[in-house]
């Protein structure tokens, strides 16, 4: 094969940063590459990298990714678990955490016609197939920081994830400890920030190609320019919202999280002054025993005090919780509703906890028998919606939420019945993925 090849880069649901980097890459390599959304037409590249960030995506589209008949790697958040991916896709290969190098190495041996299984054993950081044995390789290491732009496609104006038209990475890796997150897992928990000058060059490209909204993201946004788990450079913070800010305008750059552990207030006033003044924190539970369980490394009181430094610099305060978390009693559970209610934020986020593949929380969920399970639990409240405990529970406080926030809203039967459906779909959802994982587990 040669330079000429046709490489699509595939993304299913929104044009996500890593399959943008990830098509810029092999474009400055020169190759002749497209990226595309969703599934619709004929897909008649070569090879076709598809990149999937949800473990439900591995079902979800299973039918589509079969019909495609090129040499086809998946990469994304769902390579950290390679046996699943190769469960339920028939690909040839899979890209396991950062995806550059590995990517460039595989396509240079199919050009090489080097597609046997034993040259593709010297790639680090790749999983295939050979008979019905999957060979995984050496880790790879971790990619530099300084790369080509991103191939931006042309209608990204008109993409909307969570309000922002792209979330460009500031930085790789967190050196924390989450058991739910799969951020240390696939970037590692050393933190390796990009360069300033090349951040400002990508968002000058994502405006010129129809861009407004940028929003930041990276693990948790403070870290930027740090290297241990505390601010080191708030400076390089609070100088990249400032810089990233003079190119969008603050109302159109917003920061998705930070820690409450990692802010001052340097940083509060930037986000103050250079954002669109919301400030989101991962606040999880109100019980300190979960918290611990869950390895948040905060207690509730670090939460309180968080908000009421955030708000003397008025700030827009949305927060997330956990519910249904392994181990969570209803002792736990009231003690989340108790604090969700005194935080009164300006706006909530209640998930239940999703075992993402190679997180510590799979592991949790894999050791817990089934009918200790809250997701698998039936809940005898709301009996006519056939709920599980967990369900109940995420019902519960978004319903609460709607009361206890800082502007209440009254609570309608249309409101009401989205947010039952929301519930069940997270509730369908989690209950698949974690059928998934205990099937590959072998409990
Ligand atoms: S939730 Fe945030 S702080 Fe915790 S490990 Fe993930 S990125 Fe790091």
């Amino acid at each position: 094969m040669s330079k000429s090849i046709k490489i699509t880069v595939l993304t299913p649901e929104f044009y996500n940063y890593g399959a943008m980097l990830i098509a810029g890459v092999l474009k400055d390599a020169g190759y002749n590459v497209d990226i595309q959304k969703g599934f619709e037409g004929i897909i008649d590249a070569d090879i076709v990298l598809i990149s999937l960030h949800s473990t439900i995506h591995l079902l979800k589209y299973r039918e589509e990714i079969e019909k495609i008949k090129s040499f086809k790697i998946v990469g994304g958040p769902v390579s950290n678990s390679p046996e699943l991916v190769f469960k339920y896709l028939s690909v040839d290969a899979v890209i396991i955490g950062e995806g550059e190098s590995s990517t460039l190495k595989i396509l240079e041996n199919l050009e090489a016609d080097n597609h046997e299984a034993d040259q593709l054993n010297e790639i680090e950081g790749i999983a295939f197939k050979k008979g019905n044995k999957i060979i995984k390789t050496k880790k790879t290491t971790s990619s530099p920081m300084i790369r080509p732009l991103p191939l931006i496609p042309e209608d990204i104006s008109s993409e909307n994830i969570r309000g922002a038209n792209v979330y460009i990475e500031t930085h790789r890796g967190c050196p924390g400890n989450c058991g739910f997150c799969q951020v240390p897992c696939f970037f590692g928990r050393d933190v390796r920030s990009r360069t300033l000058d090349d951040i400002i060059i990508e968002v000058k490209e994502f405006l010129k190609k129809g861009a407004k909204r940028i929003a930041i993201s990276g693990g948790t946004g403070s870290l930027y320019g740090s290297k241990k788990f505390k601010i080191t450079d708030e400076y390089a913070f609070t100088e990249l919202l400032k810089e990233i800010s003079s190119l969008t305008g603050p109302q159109n750059l917003t920061i998705p999280d930070i820690r409450i552990d990692m802010m001052n207030d340097e940083i509060l006033e930037a986000v103050k002054n250079y954002t669109n003044g919301w400030i989101f924190f991962g606040i999880e539970s109100g019980s300190d025993r979960m918290l611990r369980k869950m390895k948040k490394g905060i207690k509730v009181d670090d939460v309180k005090d968080a908000i009421e430094a955030a708000r003397k610099h008025n700030i827009k305060i949305a927060g997330s919780f956990i519910v249904g978390y392994p181990g969570e009693n209803e002792d736990d559970f009231e003690a989340t509703v108790e604090l969700a209610d005194e935080l009164m934020l300006d706006d909530y986020f209640v998930s239940i906890a999703e075992p993402i593949p190679g997180t510590p929380l799979a592991d949790d969920v894999i050791k817990t028998p089934l009918n200790e399970n809250l997701l698998f639990i039936k809940s005898d409240k709301y009996k006519n919606y056939e709920l599980s405990i967990a369900e109940e529970r995420c019902l519960n406080l978004m319903l609460d939420s709607y009361v206890f926030r800082s502007i209440p809203v009254a609570m309608t039967d249309n409101l009401f019945k989205t947010l039952l459906e929301e519930t069940k779909s997270q509730g369908n959802h989690i209950r698949t993925v974690t059928e998934m994982i205990l099937e590959e587990s072998d409990f």
